[in-house]
Parts: C-alpha cells; structure tokens; sequence
C-alpha cells in the first residue's frame, strides 16, 4: 500500500478566486462585449467554415502544467473557439433540428454559474424556480398542475426517464418489481412506435434491458404517421404470443419529416388495450403554444408522459430537455433512494424538494434558469409565434422548391421541415444522391447554408430544418438559387 511522505511541508493557503477582482472585472466586460459583437453581427459570417490545420493543432497540446494570465487563455478562446462554431445561431443553418441559443439565455447560464447551485434539490431559491419552469411547461402541454417533471440534458434523457416509468408501472402491473428484481423477472414486454422513430428509443430499449428487438416499428402513411391498424394488429399479435404489450410511443413531429402521429387516435388504442402512452414531443410538443398550429398536436394531454425539448423550439442554449409523466407518484418511485447522505429536514438547507429522486443524475445544473428568463422577458406568447413563423416559412420553401423544374418536394412539409433533392432526368437513384450530397457539402463548404440529408421511403433528399428565428424569405431564396446553381454545375 501506498503510504504518505513523512513530511508533508506547510503550504500557503490557496484558492481559485482571481488576485485582482478590477482586473477580472475589465476582462468578463471584454468578453460580454465579444459575445454581443459575436451575436450582432452573426449573418455577415460564414454559416460554418472547417478549421485550419494550426487551429486543429492548438487542441492537441498537452495538459497544462503552468499557470497563464486568464487573458492570454481567453485570447486563444477568441482566436481559435469562436471563429469556428457549429453554426446553429445563424440565419441559414437548418440542418438537423435544433434551436439557436439566445442573449438571454446565455446571460442566464453566467448566471447560474456565478450562483453555482446544485439543483440535486434542496431547500434554496434554485429549486423552486426549477419546479416552477417544470410547472410553466405542464402548462403549456396542458398537463395536470398535480402530474411530475423534470429538467433534463435534452430529448433523449427525457425519453429515457418516460420511459423507464413506462417499464416500471407495467411491469409493476404484472406484479414484477423490476427494480429489485430486473427485468429477467418479467414477462417480454412489448413498445411499440413507428419507422419514423427518433433513434434514442433504441438506445433506450437497449438499456432498459428490453432490447432492441422489443422495440416493435410500425409502417407508416403516405404522411409518414403510424399505421394505426397496423399498430392494433402487431399488438393483437404479440399478446397471442404471450408477450405483454406495453407502451406506445407516439411522435409528435418526426425527425425525418416532422410527420405528427394521430395522437387522440393512439390515446385510444392505448385506453382500449391497457397500454402506457408516450409521447416524444422533442420537436412538436411545443406547438401547443403556436397559435396557428396548436390543433397540430390536439391530444397530446392525453399521455401518461411526455418528452420535449426546451434546446429546440424555446432556443435555451443547450442543454435542456423535459420530461412530464402525469403520474407524479409513479415518477418518483422509478428513481427515489433512500441515502443516509440525503436524509430530509423539516428545516434548513435538507428541507427542500429533492429533485434528483425524478431522474438518474445526482448533481443538477441549473438548467432552469435560462429557460425562466427568456419566458419572462418575452412572454411564452412570443415563442408560439416564433413556432408559427418558421412553419410559415418553410411553407413558403416548399412553395419555391415547387417552382423550381430541378428540384422536387420529396414530402408535403407538415410543420417546419422540408425534404426535398435537385433531379434531373437520366440520373438513376445513386447518381441523384452523389450529387445532392456534393450539394449539400459545398453548400456548407462555401458558408452559404447548412442543410442535412435524409432518407424518406427510399428516396435520398436533403432536409432544412427551419427551427430558426433568424430565417428570413431572402435566405430560403438563396438556398434555392445555390442548390439549383450547383446542381447545374454538377451535372454539366
Ligand atoms: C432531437 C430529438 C430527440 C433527441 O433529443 P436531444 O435533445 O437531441 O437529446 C428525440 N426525439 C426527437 C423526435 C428529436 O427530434
């Protein structure tokens, strides 16, 4: 065993708080300063550019043994971190499906810091201002004030957590604790959801032990949205076989296409067979706050949980993401322990919710925050306009894709993504697909757009995302103009 050195010599005391608070006070204003810069003037810069070699080579030094001023660190910051972002907070980045930050957020996460609470729970201002944001979103989703939540990393933790709630009450049903005793004490139990499916859920299924093949994918419709009888059937089917059907897990938006399935209609199979209902809200929950397209997403109360996604459609800087389950009881009981480190008070700093007996983390973030400001500053009215007018907008991309003899509309847009691909006649599946992907690179490449590529029923397309409160119709127009530019280009 190893012991201590014999002597150990007597050390000045340290800490990491700076020697000259004027100083760090001259150098946080540059910083905030440079952000504001940064966010003002987002659209003269490129979308996105790929880093020079020395920049590459600045992240591969070593562990740093000697102290430097926090100056010079935050010079290399601004020289090799900030020029070169994701490129999720410009006005033309639709690929994939996530939201663009805010100033305000952003002022909130300092914040947070500088308070550095730990939102495991406890009894201090932190926690109540986190159940309130969960209670804010029950409110949006039309959830019981009584059901459950929890601020989490993002859709997928959210997921997870719904659905090991999900596990847990039906095969609590069946008169297995699968938490004392795992699942090899229950039944096969059955989730069913469609092709569409985000792919956390495999991730999901495969750590609660169920498997991947558990995970039952239901065809879809032309709009890509569960086959209802389909549904019915392959439950029909699995119960004959001995299984036990489980959980349904609706989509309300799919990554694909933002198809939203029928929700009152899958609340019904769900009532009629006895089954969980969870809905992965992650892009389209939060319609229910746009006043133009809430009826999108009518009968998403209805579930028994509900994950969404705060990063996205409210553009809290990552990460935040949010579970609901209405049954607050059963919430708890899928995660409470009972720790002789966290034993409850009736006063002081114990006395508080525990918030971390919702979910798997011990320590929290004080995700909260970000997402409480910029709801008070704009009113939760704002953001469902923001969600109306970026459907409205990629609407309107639709419409030009249309026009466009080159480019085909792979998939009526029903909320705010757009499938579509350059075509022309006498190129065969492979040859369309070389070339809509060299225009989706060189579209990033030049820092013109980013836009991402899928593939919808077999057909290969590209995909914007319209997520984006800073789209204008000029940028739509642009994308269409280079798309088709470069298509030509490509093709001759
Ligand atoms: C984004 C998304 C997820 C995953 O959410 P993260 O926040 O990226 O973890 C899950 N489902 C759908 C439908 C999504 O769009």
């Amino acid at each position: 065993m190893p012991s201590p050195p014999t002597e150990t010599p007597r050390r000045e005391m340290e800490s990491l708080d700076p020697a000259d608070w004027e100083e760090i006070r001259r150098l946080a204003h540059r910083m905030i300063d440079d952000g504001i810069d940064h966010l003002r003037d987002v659209r003269s810069r490129p979308v996105w550019q790929d880093m020079p070699p020395a920049v590459r080579e600045a992240f591969r030094s070593g562990l740093p043994q000697e102290p430097q001023p926090l100056a010079q660190v935050y010079d290399e910051v601004a020289a090799s971190v900030m020029p070169y972002p994701m490129g999720n907070i410009h006005p033309r980045f639709w690929a994939w499906y996530m939201g663009c930050s805010n100033i305000t957020g952003a002022l909130a996460d300092f914040l947070a810091a500088v308070q550095g609470s730990n939102l495991g729970g406890g009894n201090h201002a932190a926690t109540l201002l986190d159940n309130q944001v969960v209670d804010w979103l029950k409110t949006m989703m039309g959830f019981p004030a009584e059901a459950s939540g929890s601020l989490v990393s993002g859709g997928s933790m959210a997921n997870l957590i719904g659905l090991v709630v999900a596990r847990n009450v039906m095969a609590g049903a069946t008169g297995v604790d699968v938490r004392e005793e795992g699942m090899a004490a229950a039944r096969p139990l059955c989730f069913y959801g469609s092709d569409q499916l985000h792919g956390c859920h495999r991730k999901t299924m495969e750590t609660l032990g169920l498997g991947n093949n558990a995970l039952r994918r239901i065809g879809t419709d032309q709009r890509l949205r569960i086959d209802c009888d389909a549904l019915r059937a392959r439950i029909a089917t699995d119960r004959a076989d001995g299984r036990h059907p489980a959980c349904i897990i609706a989509s309300a938006g799919t990554v694909n296409t933002g198809a939203i399935d029928d929700l009152p209609g899958l609340a019904a199979i769900a009532r009629d067979e006895g089954l969980w209902l969870h809905v992965d809200g992650c892009i389209g929950a939060l319609l229910a706050i746009a006043p133009d397209n809430a009826w999108r997403v009518a009968g998403l109360e209805l579930a028994d949980s509900i994950a969404l996604d705060p990063h996205k459609l409210l553009h809290a800087p990552f990460e935040a993401g949010c579970v609901l389950v209405r049954d607050a009881a059963a919430h708890r009981k899928s995660f409470a322990v009972d720790s002789e480190y966290l034993q409850s008070t009736r006063r002081g700093l114990p006395s508080g919710d525990w918030l971390y007996e919702l979910g798997l983390q011990t320590s929290r973030g004080f995700r909260a925050l970000k997402i409480w400001m910029a709801l008070k500053e704009h009113g939760v009215d704002k953001f469902g306009r923001l969600i109306d007018q970026t459907i409205a907008l990629a609407g309107e991309l639709a419409r030009r894709v249309a026009a466009e003899e080159t480019l085909e509309l792979v998939v009526e847009p029903q909320l705010n993504i757009v499938c579509f691909r350059y075509r022309r006649p006498g190129l065969d599946a492979d040859r369309l697909k070389a070339v809509n992907v060299e225009i989706m690179l060189r579209l990033q490449e030049q820092g013109t757009a980013a836009v991402s590529d899928t593939t919808v029923h077999g057909t290969h397309c590209l995909r914007a995302a319209i997520a984006n409160y800073r789209t204008r119709p000029e940028d739509l127009a642009l994308l269409v103009s280079e798309t088709t530019r470069i298509g030509r280009t490509l093709a001759s």
